[in-house]
């Protein structure tokens, strides 16, 4: 039998972080143990679910490069199965239409309530055939009466819920449509998922689900609830902590492995190693090692590891993620140097991708303007000189190549009985528009010489201005 997990989300929004690492937990299980990773969008809440979500969903799920072996299926277009499985329940007497109105059922629960008992359907029609002509009625799930169940949970070990507390549950609504633990239960058992992994905020739905798996003599499926993720502040993710969709991540500048990376270490470990390639991920990843407590979501860390992958993944492949992010800040690529050389002399200078861009605009557009404190620090009147003969030097040089940069600027400052700061950070400015920049000869060399001697030139004017101006 083939190891088979699923990804089951409801297409209500976007993938957010929480569902992101239960899809990579569940796919991770699979990939190890050569498994199938099954999608599954739960639509079924027809008034919340919609096809822009349904895509967030993939988008996010691609862009992290979940990729799933079957799927995505869709419960709405299987309303015909769950029908025949609510009708073999009938059948078979493990399920019973109940008749009671709505007022009834809040009428009972009062009752219980009163009496101290647990709120649930007294199981007035559980046994009753004697049903009203023309009544709409919902069709319930015959619990057991009595015994326990157990769930085997791989991450938080045994669980045991008595039958006693657990309610006639509605299968199917007045108007016939299955509800969600039916149609779950059907989709597990038809898509023969040997493990379901979810978040544990549906650990309550578990024993309903197992004793309605029994009563159709299903095989029940391991189970592996995932604690959930908390803000920095201890309290549930949400919105109020910042981005909490992956596509959000992407649009900060995150490259998806390092989410990827972090998430896999968000409620689970392996001795105290933060660093995990896919393979490595695969290969180590285990249910049994996950956290039973619920993780907290920390930015600084991410930050940490999206440093790490945009250092040492091959500079060719963080370019075509820069350049997402140089098409999104409009600046056009196509003249300058291969972005690839721009992530080498960058990736050590930035938090992000995003970050990256915005410093990198320099190496593809000219500016307008020279940053004003840059200027008035380092473009000072004194620096026409050290301008005019670093500009001359540069000019001359038979090729444009760091170290020949070097030397022009190393040059200027013997000659000039300076300091190479005093060249140095003017050509800065001059070249960049600012104060920071990778090394200058590497800067220079990956930017057209006459472009350099352009800028220098008008760097040369914007000193003159000012010597005017005062
Ligand atoms: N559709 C459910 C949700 O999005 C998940 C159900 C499951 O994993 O069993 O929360």
């Amino acid at each position: 039998m083939t190891l088979t997990t699923r990804f089951a989300p409801s297409p209500t929004g976007y993938l957010h972080v929480g569902g992101a690492r239960t899809a990579l937990y569940s796919w991770l299980y699979a990939k190890k143990n050569g498994g199938d990773f099954i999608l599954r969008i739960e639509d079924t809440d027809l008034e919340r679910s919609t096809q822009a979500s349904v895509d967030a969903i993939m988008d996010g799920m691609n862009w992290l490069n979940l990729e799933w072996t079957h799927g995505p299926y869709f419960q709405t277009k299987r309303f015909d199965r769950y029908k025949e499985v609510i009708e073999q329940l009938l059948a078979s007497g493990n399920a019973y239409r109940c008749y009671s109105t709505a007022e009834e059922v809040e009428a009972m629960r009062e009752e219980a309530k009163e009496k101290g008992e647990i709120e649930k359907y007294n199981g007035l029609w559980r046994d009753r055939t004697d049903y009203p002509e023309g009544q709409p009625y919902v069709i319930r799930f015959k619990n057991p009466i009595g015994g326990d169940v157990v769930i085997k949970d791989m991450v938080k070990g045994d669980i045991t819920i008595s039958n006693d507390q657990l309610d006639d549950l509605i299968i199917a609504r007045t108007d016939g449509t299955p509800t969600y633990n039916l149609t779950v239960v059907v989709d597990d058992w038809d898509m023969k998922v040997t493990h379901v992994v979810r978040g544990d905020d549906h650990i309550s739905n578990t024993p309903k689900q197992i004793n309605i798996l029994k009563a159709l003599g299903a095989p029940l499926p391991e189970y592996a609830h995932i604690p959930m993720i908390l803000g920095d502040d201890g309290k549930r993710l949400s919105k109020r902590h910042g981005a909490v969709s992956v596509m959000q991540y992407r649009d900060d500048g995150y490259l998806p492995e390092a989410l990827l990376n972090y998430l896999v270490r968000l409620g689970w470990s392996h001795g105290d190693q933060e660093i995990f390639s896919r393979e490595e991920m695969i290969e180590l990843f285990d249910l049994t090692g996950c956290n039973r407590a619920p993780s907290a979501f920390n930015t600084d860390k991410l930050i940490w590891v999206n440093q790490h992958y945009m250092k040492t993944l091959a500079p060719e492949y963080v370019a075509e993620h820069l350049q997402w992010h140089m098409d999104d800040q409009g600046i056009d690529t196509s003249n300058g140097p291969a972005l690839s050389e721009v992530v080498k002399v960058q990736a050590d200078r930035v938090k992000t991708l995003k970050e990256m861009a915005q410093i990198s605009r320099y190496f593809y557009e000219d500016f307008d303007e020279l940053d004003p404190k840059a200027v008035k620090k380092h473009l000072r009147p004194v620096t026409v000189e050290p301008l005019n003969v670093v500009k001359s030097k540069l000019a001359a040089l038979s090729e444009w190549v760091p170290e020949l940069i070097h030397d022009a600027i190393n040059d200027t400052a013997t000659e000039l009985e300076v300091g190479m700061g005093k060249v140095g950070m003017p050509l800065r400015v001059a070249a960049t528009g600012g104060g920071n920049s990778p090394s200058l000869d590497i800067t220079l060399a990956l930017l057209d010489k006459d472009i350099v001697l352009a800028r220098i030139d008008n760097a040369i004017k914007v000193v003159e201005e000012r010597i005017a101006n005062s």
